[in-house]
């Protein structure tokens, strides 16, 4: 209305490991403008088919300790024998051009974000039960029984921190979780009071 630029939401996305997160937000972002996921930067090695600068930005650990020492991280976590971290500078550049930027981070960080920018909105998306998710970890194909096992256990740990998140969406049918997620970004856009 005054002519300046609304500053875009952040909106941090989180939830176990095969819960389907990627497919949820590559759905999400199909059916909203103005949405953008935030490139992070980890420390494991590339998978298959992973690109530098678009999957994430690989760094060497010593690069990402320089990275920390010079603060350049929103938040940053060790998850399975690695660090993730998201890049400020990248966040506030597509805040600032009035993008709402979406964290698709685990709960450690998702935690940070909360202390560090008070006003993020906080999604925990979860599976319908965890032996839904042992089907998918398993038809995935891409872990031992031994790493699905890991992975559920790391899953059992992170649902204990769902209460702290303020919007909980169920992954049980994809379209119905596109909705409720874009209608919680809506929403959010329309909000007037912040705390
Ligand atoms: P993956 O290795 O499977 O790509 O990711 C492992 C976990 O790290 C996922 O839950 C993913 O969402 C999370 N992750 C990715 N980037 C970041 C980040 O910048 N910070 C944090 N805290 N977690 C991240």
């Amino acid at each position: 209305m005054n002519g300046t630029v609304r500053r875009g939401n952040l909106i941090v996305l989180s939830g176990p490991s095969g819960v389907g997160k990627d497919t949820l937000l590559a759905g999400l972002l199909k059916r909203v403008g103005g949405v953008v996921k935030c490139l992070t930067a980890t420390t494991r090695p590339p998978r298959e088919g992973e690109q530098h600068g678009v999957d994430y930005l690989f760094l060497s650990v010593e690069e990402f300790e320089r990275w920390i020492a010079e603060g350049k991280f929103l938040e940053y976590a060790r998850y399975n024998q690695a660090y993730y971290g998201t890049p400020l500078h990248l966040v506030e550049e597509s805040r600032a051009k009035g993008l709402d930027v979406i964290l698709k981070i685990e709960v450690q960080g998702g935690l940070q974000v909360r202390q560090r920018v008070p006003e993020a909105i906080l999604i925990f998306v979860q599976p319908p039960s965890m032996e839904v998710l042992r089907q998918r970890l398993t038809a995935r194909g891409t872990d031992t029984p031994e790493q699905i096992e890991r992975r559920l256990r790391i899953a059992e740990e992170e649902m204990r921190v769902m209460p702290q998140y303020d919007y909980l969406v169920t992954n049980d049918h994809l379209e119905g979780a596109i909705d409720l997620l874009r209608a919680i970004i809506l929403a959010e856009r329309a909000r007037i009071r912040k705390e």
